[in-house]
């Protein structure tokens, strides 16, 4: 009953949506020699259309002769339950060569043409990619809504790929990266499915379960309009895309039942939010330790302080510049190299700091992060450093945007997914340029004194042996915090 009413909403909102999409595609004919020109600073939203309830977003740029496509697609690893532990994955290694045109395995109708395809998945989506020569767009986009919407999934093909993904997995499992990637996520989330997508041992286990009609039922639940969204970038004719793909969207869609069932990882209350520590051991680790220092965040991709947390891995990771380099590797020589992420997913972002040490640097380090996160937490990053930090950004994102359909795809892509579950504006190259530019120390402060928050801080490390202050003193967050405090 309450599914029914929720499709009804969806179809009104999509109308709307269409409407719209039409009134601005008019307006924005007559600007596109100049939003081309300056495609690196994109300075307007770039069109997104409507075709039977499919999102096709256009980035048309000029003097590129390749042509990226890609359908990106609202479910990954969470969507799975014990039963379809695997499923998501094993589907995406299926449906890449699921083209009418492909034979076992073997896509001779695109790579032959030098068309090249491969595809994802994470926690929260699968994507499917081609990137060839714009003369075969049309072959591109066959590919691609066929995969995506009428995939030949047979017998042999689940066959071939159970084993491809068998043997990903056992070469992911060689070092011990995935099982403080496990304890790391069982530490930080509340929900089981989101933590257990980690645990490589069950997935393996699973993999004998999954059949076609697990593969058949895991398509129909994601590839929903409502989850999905293509994207098209590169030198090609708009009129001549928009008409083949109304063509083969009638023909292809699946009969969808369902709706989105993403929202399931939307909601505020992910995070166990609890400070703890975990040890992995890895007889193997010949005295050294690596280790994870992790911190949740409820910060979203659409927050206004969102450029702050790309920036703060720069502040903090930079290779050159950045103040774990130059404080634990350069003054205090205690490591080689500090790593400073961020993911983030519909609970929020996580930052994870990164490094390896040695047995006697172990606490040191772990004490001297403390010390700079705190520092920075109440001081203002000097302003030569602020600049210098900003301009090594500030080139990396040009590079990024204005050099490949690639990177520009991937920059408007996400926006415009995480728009289909949460209400957003879509920010442009230009607008994000200047909002790197306009970067203030005093809010870069107060981010990290938000975002680092050693109540809710996870450390998970792995070595030969547990680490301790003393026999009497066990390795706490207690007792770090006080260390640091002197
Ligand atoms: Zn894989």
């Amino acid at each position: 009953m309450k599914k029914k009413t929720v499709r009804k909403n969806k179809h009104k909102s999509n109308f709307k949506h269409r409407k719209k999409t039409r009134r601005n595609t008019k307006n924005n004919t007559k600007n596109n020699t100049r939003i081309i020109k300056n495609i690196g600073l994109y300075d307007k939203p770039p069109e997104l259309i409507i075709i039977d309830g499919f999102k096709i977003l256009l980035l048309p740029i000029k003097n590129i002769g390749a042509c990226y496509i890609s359908c990106n697609i609202h479910g990954g690893f969470s969507h799975e339950t014990p039963k379809t532990r695997g499923a998501i994955h094993l589907l995406e290694h299926v449906l890449t060569s699921a083209w009418n045109k492909c034979l076992d395995n073997v896509c001779s109708g695109i790579t032959t043409k030098g068309i090249m395809h491969n595809a994802f998945t994470n926690i929260q989506y699968s994507g499917y990619y081609a990137v060839g020569n714009c003369k075969d767009i049309n072959i591109i986009l066959d590919y691609i809504t066929s995969i995506t919407l009428s995939p030949v999934i047979t017998q042999t093909n689940i066959d071939i790929e159970k084993s491809a993904v068998r043997t990903e997995l056992y070469n992911l499992m060689q070092t011990n990266i995935w099982n403080m990637y496990y304890a790391m996520n069982k530490a930080l989330y509340k929900d089981k499915n989101i933590y257990e997508s980690y645990n490589f041992e069950s997935m393996l286990k699973n993999i004998d379960n999954l059949t076609l009609s697990t593969l058949q039922d895991a398509f129909m639940e994601t590839h929903v309009p409502d989850c999905m969204i293509y994207t098209i970038s590169g030198n090609f004719n708009r009129s001549s895309v928009i008409s083949t793909l109304k063509r083969m969207i009638k023909n292809k869609k699946p009969a969808c039942k369902t709706r989105c069932l993403s929202t399931q990882l939307y909601n505020s209350n992910c995070y166990k939010n609890q400070c703890a520590i975990h040890y992995v051991k890895n007889i193997k680790a010949s005295g050294v330790y690596s280790m994870y220092l992790v911190f949740p965040t409820e910060l979203l991709a659409h927050d206004d302080a969102y450029i702050y947390s790309t920036f703060l891995k720069h502040t903090f990771g930079g290779t050159m510049n950045g103040i774990f380099h130059k404080i634990l590797r350069s003054k205090l020589k205690l490591v080689y190299s500090v790593k400073v992420e961020s993911h983030t997913l519909l609970c929020g972002t996580i930052f994870v700091i990164n490094t390896t040490v040695t047995h006697k640097n172990f606490l040191p380090t772990i004490i001297e992060i403390i010390n700079i996160l705190k520092l920075y937490s109440n001081i203002k990053l000097p302003n030569a450093e602020l600049a210098s930090i900003k301009n090594t950004y500030l080139t990396e994102f040009l590079l990024m945007c204005q050099t490949s359909p690639t990177a520009l795809s991937k920059y408007y892509t996400h926006q415009y997914l995480a728009k289909a579950r949460q209400r957003q504006k879509i920010k442009t190259i230009r607008q994000m340029y200047a909002e790197i530019v306009n970067i203030s120390g005093s809010k870069l402060r107060n981010c990290i004194k938000e975002w680092f928050d050693f109540s809710k801080a996870v450390l998970i490390y792995s070595g030969q042996h547990e680490v301790r202050f003393s026999k009497k003193n066990p390795l706490t967050w207690e007792n770090l915090l006080q260390k640091a405090n002197k």
